[in-house]
């Protein structure tokens, strides 16, 4: 019987046996219509692609930091408003905000006769606070998406400080360097939501308590990132190199948004409104304030309450709130954003050939079934998935041309799982 003829990488002309002789590690051969590569020669072409691009940026070759590239935030806005219901405040603070930051940067991108040097326009990173699921990552994403600039999303709860289990700061420029094929310039105009920051403060409003590591020495850690400095980035990696070059990343540029739920900050607030009372539904009954809108009186030292260090608070200098979402809003997010849950399932339906309507009654009942779980607007889409699980599995086999959902099927589905 003739032996099967081993293939040859058709980079470095050998084949699997004489890679596994030189390198002592077995190769993977990646087949294409008809030659293959190996995995060797895969690996060294993404370290030249990584030196390439640490050149092209030492060298200046970049993206435009035109401010023409940008919208205006009245339009930003409009644009938020296809995706976003509400939060009408984050919203106009958000864009106000971003539009600035790429000003700063086209400020020091261009040698625009009219830019007064003498004034010099800090960065304006950003924390959001509001319960979880009412669009904060997703406010970050659209206008990342907008913007046509990297994005990446990191949960503060992941980093420990250097040395401790856990991964370090560093990583967050990983993702995101990751995100645009290592191009440092892109990645140095980038913007990173860090989510659950709320999860990484001090213990105490107390200076003098003992240190908790997990928590002060990670927003130590973060300052830094923050305020902009040099950091050097180990380049992602299935596997660890010995010899990996760091890539520098200038984080001076790269906007950060921070995104946390702060549960209970409403009492603080209440607190702070009316240092005298101390039980929080007195002061609610006092103040005439409804619980939920306690969030739009928010200000830099209930987080510091919270326990955000000072010199975080100071480096997050725009601060905006996102309020719970009420009936009308997640009706609203059913059916409204270009990306609706319901519009998605139309679609996928559409494909299909049939038509997908739903009984009256039904949202009502997702909607009074989401507020129980708390869980914001995140919890529609597990919901409906829930109700329409067995209509997409037998839908498409049916030969039927319209699908209803109605509200004893929508009731059943969900009591049955
Ligand atoms: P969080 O505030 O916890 O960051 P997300 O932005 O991740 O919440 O929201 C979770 C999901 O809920 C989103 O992917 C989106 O589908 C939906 N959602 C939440 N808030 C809104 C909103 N205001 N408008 C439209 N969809 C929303």
């Amino acid at each position: 019987m003739a032996r099967k003829k081993e293939e040859v990488c058709a980079f470095c002309g050998r084949t699997t046996t004489q890679i596994y002789e030189a390198t002592q590690k077995k190769p993977i051969m990646f087949r294409g219509l008809d030659a293959c590569i190996c995995s060797e020669c895969v690996e060294s072409g993404h370290e030249v692609l990584i030196e390439q691009r640490q050149y092209e940026y030492n060298h200046g070759a970049g993206i435009s930091t035109a401010l023409d590239d940008v919208m205006p935030p009245v339009e930003m806005k409009k644009h938020l408003d296809q995706y976003v219901i509400g939060q009408e405040d984050a919203k106009i603070t958000l864009c106000v905000a971003v539009y600035n930051h790429y000003k700063r940067l086209s400020r020091m991108g261009s040698l625009a006769p009219n830019n007064n040097p003498d004034v010099e326009i800090e960065k304006s990173n950003i924390i959001m606070v509001g319960p979880t699921g009412t669009g904060k990552t997703l406010l970050a994403r659209t206008i990342a998406k907008q913007l046509d600039v990297p994005f990446t999303i990191v949960d503060a709860t992941v980093f420990t400080e250097a040395g401790y289990v856990g991964e370090d700061i560093e990583s967050i420029l990983t993702r995101l360097l990751d995100v645009c094929d290592f191009d440092v310039k892109k990645a140095e105009r980038g913007i990173v939501f860090i989510d659950e920051i709320d999860k990484i403060t001090r213990k105490q409003d107390n200076p003098s308590i003992t240190r908790d590591v997990g928590g002060e020495g990670v927003q130590q850690g973060l300052l830094k990132l923050l305020e902009g400095t040099d950091v050097n980035v180990p380049p992602h990696g299935g596997r660890k190199h010995p010899d990996q070059k760091y890539i520098k990343v200038n984080t001076s540029n790269i906007l950060f948004i921070c995104g946390g739920a702060f549960d209970g900050i409403e009492k603080r607030i209440a607190q702070r409104l009316n240092t005298h009372v101390v039980g929080y539904d007195t002061v609610r009954n006092q103040l005439k304030i409804d619980p939920s809108d306690l969030l739009k009186y928010v200000e830099p030292q209930d987080l510091k309450t919270f326990g955000l260090i000072p010199e975080i608070i100071g480096r997050l200098p725009v601060l905006t709130h996102l309020m719970p979402l009420d009936r009308d809003a997640l009706r609203r997010i059913l059916v409204e954003p270009k990306n609706a849950i319901v519009r998605q399932y139309e679609e996928l339906l559409r494909m299909d050939g049939i038509t997908l309507k739903f009984e009256e009654g039904v949202f009502d009942f997702i909607i009074d079934e989401t507020l129980k779980r708390k869980l914001g607007a995140r919890g529609l889409r597990n919901i409906m998935e829930r109700i329409m699980n067995e209509t997409m599995f037998y839908a498409p086999s049916s030969k039927k041309k319209e699908v209803v959902v109605t509200l004893d099927y929508a009731r059943e589905q969900l009591s049955a799982k």
